[in-house]
């Protein structure tokens, strides 16, 4: 493969790339200054070319769906939007009845369904177990993605039960991969500042490393622009990276920036365009081994994506038939793409669309006209 030549031109980029090849990753130290000095195109150049080499011009997505069990959260963490107190009259707690409700519409145009939500302070194991059941009895091929750690550690506690147990049980009721999400930043003096009492970061990745013992992929995610600092980001890519190295099963980490409103963590830093992008490169170069690295169509919007999808993401966010929890939170992306939508914004950033199912075991190009033919969509969204 040729080497851009604004690697070559750089010292610290092509520092990077040596040690990557000498030593099949980039340290934390190093990952911290190029955070902090690599210029932009020159990091997401060196992103694309390790991205291009593991799935050329491949940009992998899927059909699915998102439905939230609950917003009635025992917890109050400072960046969500989401939770409701109990007797908040906008709080819902769905049935599994309503959960396979939600689903129905979608029937026949998602297979996979994203499920996660608030801590509820009356369910334990049965209500969801009822739910995978119930789910997979109505729709055997639609593959279910649901529960944060903090939902797992909720539910073993409410239900009396170790987490190896819950998620045995989970699981051969139908659960079949974890989204990831609650991540947040994995350093516990900033989780006690805007998530107290959520799990600490150790039992974060002591949940998934059980999840992977038991056959169970997971994704990873981090929330950043709150009030985290560069070293505080690097840390957390490097813990998920030594997880995996000890556990193996995460397949895609998600990173997202946090979404301003006039009311949660006033204090919260933010992150420009530009930042978005730099972690994403960042996240390829450092996170050698995980596979897939997802631009989160939902929180960064279409076009953001598109340049995401540019530097180094392999991975778009589905064609989400309906979402709530980035929406609450301020996000105006458009929901309900199909396949042949989400494609051509693929094809407009000149990648090649890949769809997926939700565990990355089948793939399956998508023929899309090129736009010298004149068939290409314009983008829509934001
Ligand atoms: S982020 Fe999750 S755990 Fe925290 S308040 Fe919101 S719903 Fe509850």
């Amino acid at each position: 493969m040729t080497i851009p030549i604004s690697i070559r031109n750089d010292v610290l980029l092509s520092k990077a790339l040596q040690s990557l090849i000498d030593e099949g990753r980039v340290s934390c130290e190093l990952g911290e200054e190029l955070h902090t000095n690599a210029t932009l195109p020159g990091l997401t150049a060196l992103a694309m070319m390790i991205k291009k080499s593991r799935f050329g011009n491949s940009i992998f997505f899927n059909e699915n769906l998102h439905v939230n069990t609950t917003n009635v959260c025992t917890l109050a963490c400072r960046f969500c939007a989401f939770r409701k107190g109990p007797r908040h009259r906008d709080a819902y707690s769905l049935t599994p009845e309503e959960f396979v409700s939600r689903i129905e519409p979608f029937e026949g145009k998602i297979d996979e369904v994203h499920a996660v939500g608030g801590l509820h302070p009356d369910w334990t194991i049965d209500h969801y177990s009822e739910i995978y059941r119930i789910t997979k009895q109505r729709f055997p091929g639609i593959s279910i993605k649901s529960l944060t750690a903090v939902e797992v550690k909720h539910i073993a506690s409410k239900s009396g039960l170790g987490v190896l147990e819950t998620l045995t049980i989970l699981r051969d009721s139908g659960l079949d991969s974890l989204p990831g999400g609650g991540a947040e930043i994995l350093v516990d003096t900033i989780r006690d500042r805007i998530c107290m009492g959520k799990e600490k970061s150790s039992e974060y990745l002591e949940i998934h490393g059980i999840a992977h013992e038991l056959g169970i992929p997971t994704n990873c995610t981090m929330l950043f622009g709150t009030i985290e600092t560069i070293q505080d980001r690097i840390t957390h890519l490097n813990k998920l990276r030594e997880q995996q190295d000890s556990s193996g099963g995460f397949q895609c980490f998600v990173p997202y920036p946090f979404l301003k409103d006039n009311t949660r963590l006033p204090e919260a830093r933010l992150a420009s365009g530009e930042e978005v992008i730099r972690i994403i490169s960042l996240s390829r170069i450092m996170l050698d081994n995980i596979p897939h690295i997802k631009a989160y169509r939902m929180n960064i919007g279409d076009h953001l994506s598109t340049i995401a999808i540019n530097s180094g993401a392999d991975d778009i966010d589905g064609t989400v038939g309906h979402e709530e929890i980035m929406h609450v939170a301020g996000s105006t992306t458009n929901l309900n793409y199909d396949s042949y939508k989400l494609g051509n914004l693929i094809v407009s950033a000149g990648q090649n669309p890949v769809k997926r199912d939700s565990t990355y075991t089948r793939f399956e190009p998508l023929e899309i006209k090129s736009k010298k033919e004149g068939k290409l969509l314009p983008i829509i969204g934001q």
